[in-house]
């Protein structure tokens, strides 16, 4: 499932197909995806010059010269694909290089640069979603999030203050959207890992009772900042090597020093721990008993 890293990698592969061009067409080629196309979505697109390709949290967001806003969200399984005009010329190579799966390619942009964009989800739990700029502070997928971790706002302070009292586990707050965005299971079992913080930890153990941040919020705070930007920057480079072949934009495999490694040797230097995993709130926890406290 694409995590915040993934979604930016994402972006950055699309941002100069997109931005500054023109959506000819769009087609949809189901009536739902996670939730039902909105009739006029396809109309809506037609003809829109893409002006700017955010993103918040886990959604990006494609703001059109007449004022509205496409909102996208990948889902557990979503990807992109850029078919690029001058690979017509070698048909067959770069055209749905994934055969099989073409079947699950359920929308499409056909830019005015002559590229295609392709989103393809075989899951279709993302969905795609108008909105007028006006309305992007009632949207309910968008209002209640809370910071973006590498945003300037997002420091130990504010990090100390959300947590204050919070008798949930570490883990537990890190996945509320609402205390941080974008942050999924990987990166916060990754984040507690680098900053040796239990995930079984209580939340409010961030925080002095005046609300001030501890040291463990510092440490937390700059080993989230670490394994985002670590991701990001591999995604980069995965993102050079997919473009020079098929022109995929989904998510890539980064290597995770505790994450999907139970029974193997933890990484912590000096750490004779073994990598452990337990269920926590649904999800599985990734984690050295040995060096997180
Ligand atoms: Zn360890």
């Amino acid at each position: 499932m694409p995590e915040l890293p993934e979604v930016e990698t994402v972006r950055r592969g699309l941002q100069p197909v997109m931005e500054g061009a023109r959506i000819v067409t769009a087609e949809a080629r189901r009536g739902d995806l996670r939730f039902p196309f909105q009739p006029d979505f396809a109309k809506r697109l037609q003809g829109q010059t893409v002006t700017g390709l955010g993103r918040r949290a886990k959604y990006l967001l494609a703001d059109l010269g007449s004022g509205d806003v496409l909102l996208m969200h990948l889902g557990m399984s979503g990807s992109f694909r850029v078919i690029k005009p001058e690979h017509e010329e070698t048909p067959g190579e770069f055209h749905y290089p994934r055969g099989k799966d073409s079947v699950h390619d359920h929308v499409v942009f056909h830019m005015s640069s002559g590229a295609d964009i392709v989103f393809n989800d075989p899951r279709r739990f993302g969905f795609m979603k108008i909105i007028g700029r006006g309305e992007i502070e009632r949207e309910p997928h968008l209002k209640d999030l809370g910071p973006e971790p590498l945003g300037n706002e997002f420091d130990a302070a504010m990090l100390a203050r959300a947590c204050v009292g919070k008798k949930t586990s570490l883990k537990a707050a890190l996945l509320d959207q609402r205390v941080v965005a974008g942050l999924g299971n990987i990166y916060v079992c990754e984040a507690l890992f680098r900053a040796h913080l239990s995930p079984r930890r209580l939340a409010a153990t961030l925080a002095t009772k005046k609300g001030e941040p501890t040291d463990h919020a510092r440490r937390l705070v700059e080993a989230i900042h670490t394994v985002l930007n670590e991701a990001i920057r591999a995604g980069g480079s995965s993102l050079r090597d997919h473009r020079q072949t098929s022109g995929e934009l989904g998510y890539f495999q980064h290597s995770f020093q505790v994450y999907d490694r139970e029974g193997e040797p933890c990484r912590t230097d000096g750490c004779e721990g073994v990598v452990k995993r337990f269920v926590q709130n649904g999800r599985s926890t990734f984690w050295c008993p040995k060096c997180q406290r």
